[in-house]
């Protein structure tokens, strides 16, 4: 591990300390693996410090302190960036995880949450009341780093990605100054930090429209033998060019892990799992899952009706924190017999452990906004395909990381280009374009008024232009 760029001393840490309400931690705190550790493991590098924000006053201090010293650091919300840019390699981690609050509106169908808050705390809280608004499919990753940069889900399709549902977020900026951003107050911000990511600002609080939600919608997992995948995959393709927007259905290919009720001459080889949540009327949806019931012939599984926050942890499992990963995601328009041709070959025998290739369905609401409504482009796609690479072993990170490489070079010939900002590894600097699309300049243009100093730049970045 190396220190990089800052000479940060115990004593040198005293001004932002004092300007603090949360602790300033140091190497050797009771706290600091804890706090320094997110959620993939194949990134071992250490901080200097970590200020552990308690509010948006904090942030301000935080901010200020590493605008003057010049010194290097990271934003933590949730810790689930695929590309490891919430922890620096030395320098400080401004970490806001300890930012909790949540509070919803009722009557207002609004709620305000902190960045420190995670999906399966959002919903819990929110089901309290009847309401939900899209969130991730994963209940531990954060909802800051998330909608900053889309947000897709089980709701996706129906209520749209996470940006289209943010109503109103507090900024801190290059500056350190705090300001709000919406449709009122500061709209070429507010329109940025709809997809923008981290470049402009530390974003302490954040609005969602709320939506009526269960409590119990249709959820479920059917597991299929890879002999199935072809026509699964298939099946899949055409089920989703007619369903209704309040179905997701997601084709996971993964080993299918060593213990019951995965039978055992299944035991290690590549599986394929249909995962499904409806969220809408329940008869209606015993209609519409009623084919991906009848699909084939499983080894086993079920769709029926759940709590919805039971539901929002159906992925949870299949991805556990601290082992080593590398992500790749491309946009598809049509998942057709080549696509599925290069997909089959090259998960029959899939690398690594928890490895999972999958396809998440885009379409329905998401693809009702206009591409420059907010900074998140990718509204004409039909599918995203996602290939998580999943080791324990640091000798293989460079062997996973090339057959990810592969593997997504194969898959690319399918695709339409594109990819989604949330999904991107640190290895693809290359991809910002792609990421951006045609919002790219406005992009640049707006950081360049906010911060045009580049001091947000440990982000998939865009160069204030
Ligand atoms: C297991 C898993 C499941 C996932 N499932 C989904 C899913 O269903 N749908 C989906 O769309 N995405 C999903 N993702 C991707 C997810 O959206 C990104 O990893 C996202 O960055 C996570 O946010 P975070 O706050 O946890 O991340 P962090 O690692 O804390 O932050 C990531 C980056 O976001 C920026 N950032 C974070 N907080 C702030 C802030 N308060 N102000 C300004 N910038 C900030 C910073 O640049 C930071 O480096 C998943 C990721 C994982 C690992």
């Amino acid at each position: 591990m190396t220190h990089t760029g800052l000479a940060l001393s115990h004593h040198a840490l005293d001004p932002l300390r004092n300007q603090m309400r949360g602790p300033v931690l140091e190497p050797g705190a009771p706290d600091w693996d804890r706090a320094r550790t997110i959620w993939n493991a194949a990134y071992e590098r250490e901080p200097v410090a970590i200020a552990r924000c308690m509010g948006a006053a904090d942030v301000q201090a935080a901010v200020r302190f590493v605008a003057e010293g010049g010194h290097p650091f990271a934003v933590r919300s949730g810790g689930h960036d695929f590309a490891g840019n919430s922890l620096p390699d030395g320098g400080l981690m401004i970490d806001l995880s300890l930012m909790k609050g949540i509070r919803v509106d009722s009557q207002g169908r609004r709620a305000r949450v902190e960045p420190g808050v995670v999906w399966g705390e959002f919903d819990h809280e929110a089901q309290a009341f009847g309401l939900a608004t899209t969130g991730g499919t994963v209940s531990s990753v954060g909802v800051a780093g998330y909608s900053l940069g889309g947000g897709t889900g089980h709701l996706a399709r129906s209520r749209g990605l996470s940006v289209d549902n943010l109503t109103s977020l507090d900024v801190v900026t290059a500056e350190g100054d705090l300001v709000r951003a919406n449709e009122a107050e500061h709209p070429e911000l507010f329109w940025a930090l709809r997809g923008g990511g981290g470049n402009f600002g530390i974003v302490t609080s954040l609005e969602y429209r709320m939506h009526r939600v269960g409590p119990e919608i249709l959820a479920g997992q059917i597991v299929h033998p890879f002999e199935s995948a072809r026509d699964g995959l298939a099946f899949y393709q055409e089920l989703m060019a007619g369903a209704p927007d309040e179905l997701a259905c997601y084709p996971f290919l993964m080993k299918a892990p060593t213990v019951e009720p995965f039978p055992e001459a299944h035991h290690g080889r590549t599986i394929l799992i249909f995962v499904v949540a409806w969220v809408g009327d329940l008869e209606r949806g015993r209609e519409v899952v009623k084919p991906i019931l009848d699909f084939g012939t499983s080894l086993f599984g079920s769709v029926g009706a759940m709590p919805y926050v039971a539901a929002q942890t159906m992925f949870d499992v299949g991805m556990p924190k601290g082992t080593r990963r590398h992500s790749k995601a491309q946009f598809f328009g049509e998942i057709d017999a080549a696509a599925i041709d290069t997909l089959l070959e090259w998960s029959e025998a899939l690398e690594g452990e928890a490895t999972a290739a999958y396809f998440e369905p885009q379409g329905g609401a998401i693809n009702r906004v206009d591409p420059q409504a907010t900074a998140y482009p990718h509204r004409d796609k039909a599918f995203s395909f996602h290939l998580v690479a999943d080791w324990t072993d640091p000798a293989r990170d460079e062997a996973m990381r090339e057959w990810a490489r592969e593997f997504h070079q194969a898959m690319a010939r399918h695709a339409t280009g594109g990819v989604y900002m949330n999904l991107m590894s640190h290895d693809e600097p290359d991809r910002i374009p792609d990421a951006y699309g045609a919002n790219l300049s406005r992009l640049a243009r707006t950081k360049a008024k906010w911060d045009p100093g580049n001091l947000f730049r440990r982000n998939h970045n865009i160069e204030p232009g």
